[in-house]
C-alpha cells in the first residue's frame, strides 16, 4: 500500500477519533493548496465535519496524495479508457455527442453509422430541414429537439467556421446544442485539448461518493475537480470515470466488493465496506 493513503482512513474502532478529540486544541491549518490548486479538504465545506478533521495539520501529510491514489488505481483499472462514441471525425463525433444526451451510447452507435452513411457530410446536415432527421434519430429519444440542434450546428458551422468544427471553446459554445459537456467531449477527445472536464451521471455520481465533490451542480463539480485532478489529466479522468460507472460503480448496487478502490472509498450507498462509511458521500 503506498503511503499516504493509509493516514486519510479513520480508524475502524473509532479510537483514533476518540484519541484526537482528547488532546489539547491546535491551531487549524488549512490544507496547503498543491500544483492544481486547493485540497479536498478544503473543498469540502467549512459545515463538513470529515473536512474539518481531515484538515488538522498532520507529520507528512500530503493533501493531494487521496486524489493522487484514485489516479492510479484507475489508470490500472482503465489504461486505454477513451470515447466509447463511434467517430472518424470532430463532426461525427459532435453529432454523437448531442445525440447521447438521455441516451446510452450503444444506442447512438447504432444510429451515427445510418445518418452518415445517407448524409456525408456537414453540409449535407446544413441543408436539411430538422423534420427530414427525425425519423432517423427517432430512438436516441428527445429526436425534435435533437433534430434542430443537430441541423441547426451543421448549418452555424458550414456559416461561420468555414464547415470545419470549430477547436475553442467560446465558439463551441455558441453552436446550437452545444452545452461545456459536449464542448468537452470534443476538445478532449477529437482536439485532445483538456479546456474542462466532462460531467455525465456517471463523473457526477461517482465524484461524489469518492469525496472529490460536495456538489450536485454539474458546473460546480467541473470547478471543485479542476481544482483537484491535473490539467493534463482531465479528459482521461472523465474517460476513466465514466467506464467505472458502467463497469462497477453502477447507480444502484455499485460492485464494492471488487472494486480496486475500496479501500479509500467512503461512499454511504457502498454494498460492502471495509473502511468507515461518511453519510455525506453520495
Ligand atoms: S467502492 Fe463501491 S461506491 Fe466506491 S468507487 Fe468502488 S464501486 Fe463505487
Amino acid at each position: 500500500m503506498p503511503r499516504g493513503v493509509v493516514p486519510r482512513q479513520p480508524a475502524k474502532t473509532g479510537r483514533q477519533d476518540r484519541a484526537m478529540s482528547l488532546r489539547p486544541p491546535k491551531k487549524i491549518v488549512r490544507a496547503t493548496p498543491g500544483r492544481a490548486g486547493r485540497g479536498v479538504a478544503s473543498i469540502l465545506g467549512a459545515g463538513n465535519v470529515e473536512s474539518k478533521r481531515t484538515m488538522r495539520p498532520r507529520k507528512g501529510y500530503n493533501p493531494l496524495a487521496r486524489e493522487r491514489e484514485i489516479l492510479k488505481r484507475l489508470d490500472q483499472l482503465y489504461p486505454g479508457a477513451t470515447c466509447a462514441l463511434k467517430h472518424r471525425n470532430a463532426w461525427e463525433l459532435l453529432v454523437a455527442t448531442i445525440l447521447s444526451a438521455q441516451s446510452t451510447d450503444v444506442g447512438v452507435n447504432k444510429v451515427t453509422p445510418v445518418i452518415f452513411a445517407k448524409y456525408p457530410t456537414v453540409q449535407d446536415f446544413a441543408a436539411l430541414n430538422p423534420e427530414q432527421l427525425e425519423p432517423d434519430i427517432h430512438t436516441t429519444g428527445f429526436f425534435r429537439n435533437k433534430s434542430k440542434w443537430v441541423v441547426g450546428a451543421a448549418k452555424k458551422i458550414v456559416s461561420d467556421f468555414g464547415g470545419e468544427v470549430p477547436s475553442e471553446i467560446n465558439q463551441l459554445l455558441t453552436l446550437p446544442g452545444v452545452a461545456r459537456k459536449t464542448a468537452n467531449v470534443v476538445l478532449g477527445t477529437w482536439f485532445g485539448k483538456n479546456e474542462g472536464i466532462v460531467v455525465d451521471t456517471h463523473v457526477q455520481r461517482i465524484s461524489r461518493r469518492l469525496e472529490l465533490t460536495p456538489n450536485e451542480d454539474p458546473k460546480k463539480i467541473e470547478q471543485d475537480l479542476m481544482q483537484v485532478i491535473p490539467r493534463e489529466k482531465w479528459t482521461r479522468f472523465a474517460h476513466q470515470v465514466i467506464w467505472h460507472g458502467r463497469k462497477l460503480c453502477m447507480a444502484r448496487s455499485p460492485q464494492c466488493a471488487e472494486c480496486l478502490l475500496e479501500n479509500i472509498c467512503h461512499a454511504a450507498d457502498k454494498t460492502w465496506s471495509t473502511v468507515e462509511i461518511h453519510k455525506n458521500a453520495k
